[in-house]
């Protein structure tokens, strides 16, 4: 049953937690030499996967795939600047076969006034944020089409896909845009078993938001925005992500997963 484990037969159907085993998928994650990459990566890998983390700094994601496990590997990478297929290329063979998930948590920000805000780190921010991820997937998705293979994209929203955060203009232009990126693919892909989803994080403590945690005036206006009043932790979004790309989700395609202690439902 596990080809189609929802097929029902008579009134009954067959589950179990081994839809949520990620044994034998193998996994790419941006991003994942800090942050909510590492934390994502690890928890896929704790679900069983084997995975490539792919960021700029070597000694971070040589690191990082140490800590996580025998079955993590760093590859350093620049996803803005590399040839996604060349990057693809490294990563399948460090992996030793094709990619069937892939979890696009590498991202930076920029804060500025709309008025003042500079033109190079709007198209910096764009470009990492938006079009990297997308043409990565491009090449991922069309290798995954033409062996006629399943496979998981997961991106990374934000609240900021959904509600407004003062002074982040194009950061709010680019997680606006994984929304449409990820209706668009999974539209196109649907008929072929690729899925494409995001998860849209509330605000959790890392190196991008660290700002936010030495601004007392700011800080306080956040949390007053989130019911569940307080930040997450980075471990509370590997649920999120396990389930994506897990066959439990076999039937979950074009979602943003909000994952933010109700902010945007408010
Ligand atoms: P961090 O700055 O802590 O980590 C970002 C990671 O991305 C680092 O590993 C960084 O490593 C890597 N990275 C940045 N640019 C590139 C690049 N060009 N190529 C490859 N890797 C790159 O950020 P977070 O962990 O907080 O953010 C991760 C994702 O989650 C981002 O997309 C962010 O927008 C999103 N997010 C975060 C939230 C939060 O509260 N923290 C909330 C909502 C969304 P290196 O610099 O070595 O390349």
């Amino acid at each position: 049953q596990k080809s189609d484990p929802f097929q029902r037969q008579g009134s009954e159907a067959h589950v179990s937690t081994d839809l949520f085993s990620l044994q034998g998928k193998r996994i790419l994650v941006t991003g994942g030499g800090r942050g909510l990459g590492r934390a994502l990566a690890e928890g896929l890998h704790n679900a069983g996967g084997q995975i490539a983390l792919v960021s700029r700094t070597p000694e971070q994601v040589d690191a990082a795939a140490r800590s996580i496990g025998s079955r993590a590997v760093g590859l350093p990478g620049d996803v803005g600047t590399e040839d996604p297929a060349k990057l693809l290329d490294r990563v399948e063979s460090v992996l030793d076969g094709p990619v069937d998930v892939v979890l696009h948590a590498a991202g930076i920000q920029h804060r500025q006034p709309a008025e003042e805000f500079d033109r190079s780190a709007w198209e910096q921010l764009l470009h990492v944020n938006l079009t990297a991820p997308f043409l990565l997937s491009q090449e991922i998705g069309r290798r995954q089409l033409v062996d006629g293979r399943h496979g998981s994209h997961i991106f990374i929203g934000s609240v900021t896909s959904r509600n407004f955060v003062p002074n982040v203009a194009a950061y709010m232009a680019t997680k606006s845009g994984i929304d449409g990126v990820t209706r668009s693919l999974s539209g196109e892909w649907s008929g072929s078993g690729v899925r494409a989803n995001a998860i849209g994080p509330g605000y959790f403590r890392t190196e991008m938001t660290e700002p936010l945690f030495r601004d007392k005036e700011r800080y306080q206006k956040m949390l007053d925005r989130i019911p569940m009043g307080r930040f997450g932790n980075p471990e509370e979004l590997v649920g999120a992500a396990v389930f994506l790309a897990s066959d439990a989700a076999s039937y979950v395609t074009g979602q943003m997963l909000m994952v933010d202690g109700g902010w945007t439902t408010y």
